[in-house]
């Protein structure tokens, strides 16, 4: 009979335990930072009702009619989570977070899914990072969502990276422009790409994101945005620069910048990294006014961003940027005989309760196994017994990089290894 192989779904990847003390630190990282910023962790779960998600990004989004996956049992639709603010959106809604008071200031990091085309940088599990500033429609809140973003980046020594900057303005400047831009586009129509032709009357705004080469002399003469925003938007964005200015965060304004989802209004942003091939943008986001609006809730103005950790994590190797430490253990027992073996098991939970990372064999190796797999896991110390050690009540502690060794009690060896 031929053995089954089992193999992960495409664009799906196993992070090993090498890889997970990378993500590891990035996440405390990311904890860390957050906390310093005031914002919350909100977990909500793996999977949403469908609906959520065409209403929250739009039916005619990339994400909703070629991405998501979902499945139906009994009379519930589920799909699984493609990203994180509609989400938020619903457990802000489902949860009545306005009566907490104030705006609410949530992060979060986890895994989403998009039937993507895999590639570097591009899987269909991946993961993000985010925030979503719910309650406040002032400037500063997109400020400071764009500083706790930056901010990550440089904190890990990310420095070479471009913030992207637009203004895509409310429904009724958005109105205006999208006129302008089809009249724009409408003489040759015949010219664009079929993608392009497809979003002509349903998602306009999609084709200035065009990467076909067909569409670029369309887009470059494509007139902008910036000069279609009402006097509201205008003022909005200006707030917003010089808010960015006021924090020391400098940025570049692209009046062709547009996002995936139909919830966005006023600003827009993305964080781009050189370092990162085709799929440059490291992170991107913006404000969106009507959505809380849109899934059930009372207007309520917010702003946010989502990141990719992947990307994150690729523009660090990229970068030689190292990521903690190499896997390490305080203490290894190296035993010799039964008695040893159990008198080390008796001291695993006294190490671990003063703070000492320690383990043994679990594989009844010899001596010299056991001191060769002290070495491969990086041992810092071996505390060595024996027959003699255990009736002496003395035993052998060795530092492992500086190769000596001196006899002491449990009670010496302790105290050395919580002060070292
Ligand atoms: P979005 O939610 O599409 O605005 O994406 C925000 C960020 O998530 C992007 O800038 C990427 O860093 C990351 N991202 C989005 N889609 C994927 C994917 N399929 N694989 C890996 N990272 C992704």
């Amino acid at each position: 009979m031929s053995k089954v192989k089992f193999t992960t779904h495409h664009g799906m990847v196993d992070i090993l335990p090498d890889e997970v003390k990378k993500w590891q630190f990035l996440e405390r990282l990311i904890h860390g930072e957050a906390e310093k910023f005031n914002f919350e962790e909100i977990r909500t779960p793996i999977m949403e009702q469908t609906e959520l998600i065409i209403r929250g990004l739009g039916q005619l989004t990339d994400i909703v009619s070629k991405e998501i996956f979902s499945f139906s049992r009994g009379d519930d639709n589920y799909v699984l989570r493609p990203e994180l603010t509609a989400p938020v959106v619903r457990a802000y809604v489902e949860n009545h977070l306005d009566q907490r008071g104030g705006s609410q200031k949530l992060y979060y990091i986890g895994p989403m899914f998009r039937a993507e085309r895999p590639q570097k940088g591009r899987q269909r599990q991946f993961h993000q990072f985010g925030v979503e500033v719910i309650g406040s429609s002032d400037a500063v809140a997109d400020a400071e969502v764009i500083a706790f973003m930056v901010n990550i980046y440089d904190k890990i020594g990310i420095t070479n990276t471009t913030l992207k900057l637009n203004s895509i303005g409310d429904p009724e400047s958005r109105k205006a422009y999208v006129e302008a831009l089809k009249n724009h586009l409408k003489p040759n129509f015949d010219k664009l790409s079929d993608i392009s032709q497809k979003r002509f009357e349903n998602n306009p705004l999609r084709i200035l994101d065009s990467k076909e080469e067909e569409d670029q002399p369309f887009i470059e003469s494509a007139p902008v945005i910036t000069d279609y925003l009402n006097d509201e938007s205008v003022a909005h964005y200006i707030k917003v620069k010089q808010y960015l200015k006021d924090l020391g965060i400098s940025y570049e304004e692209d009046p062709y910048l547009v996002r995936g989802m139909d919830y966005y209004t006023q600003t827009a942003f993305e964080l781009i990294s050189p370092d990162l091939g085709a799929q440059d943008a490291l992170a991107g986001g913006g404000r969106y006014d009507l959505l809380v609006e849109e899934i059930g809730g009372q207007p309520t103005p917010a702003v946010g961003f989502a990141a990719g950790m992947e990307r994150l994590l690729i523009a660090c190797e990229e970068l030689g940027i190292p990521l903690g430490d190499e896997k390490t253990v305080d203490a290894y027992i190296v035993t010799l005989g039964e008695e040893a073996r159990s008198w080390g098991l008796s001291k695993l939970p006294e190490l671990r309760k003063a703070g000492v990372s320690a383990t043994m064999d679990y594989m009844g190796r010899s001596m010299k196994a056991q001191m060769k797999d002290a070495n491969r896991e990086n041992a810092l110390y071996t505390i060595i017994v024996g027959g003699n050690e255990l009736q002496e009540g003395k035993f052998t502690l060795r530092n492992m990089k500086e190769s000596d060794e001196g006899s002491y009690t449990f009670k010496e060896i302790l105290e050395k290894l919580v002060s070292s």
